[in-house]
């Protein structure tokens, strides 16, 4: 069996997670959705949003999600009017069509 050395010294140059915002010395696994801090396995508030540093963090990424959810809504409203006003469209070529029609079938 192999010494597996854990420590200080088993820690990469050059890794691009630093230490805990919080805690020096404890390496960051993640960083906050909201401000971008590295934070440790104890400090990440996990949410249904995302990962955050703090409450406060978390709280601001809820209202920057509903706010997102909100836009997508508000975008996707269009789209869901689009088959009736084609529908609409259809209908009105249609009733066009048969007054030229029938103007044209009945001239003596
Ligand atoms: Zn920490
Ligand atoms: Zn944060």
């Amino acid at each position: 069996m192999l010494p597996v050395r854990v420590g200080p010294g088993a820690r990469r140059k050059g890794e691009e997670m630093a230490d805990c915002f919080y805690h020096t010395g404890r390496p960051a696994v993640v960083r906050c959705k909201q401000c971008g801090r590295p934070i440790c396995t104890h400090c990440r508030h996990i949410t249904e949003h995302g990962i955050f540093c703090s409450d406060d963090c978390a709280a601001k990424g809820a209202v920057f999600a509903k706010r997102v959810q909100e836009l997508d809504a508000k975008r996707s409203k269009p789209n869901r009017w689009a088959p009736l006003v084609r529908i609409v469209i259809l209908i009105v070529a249609l009733i066009v069509l048969y007054i030229v029609a029938k103007r044209f079938l009945l001239q003596p």
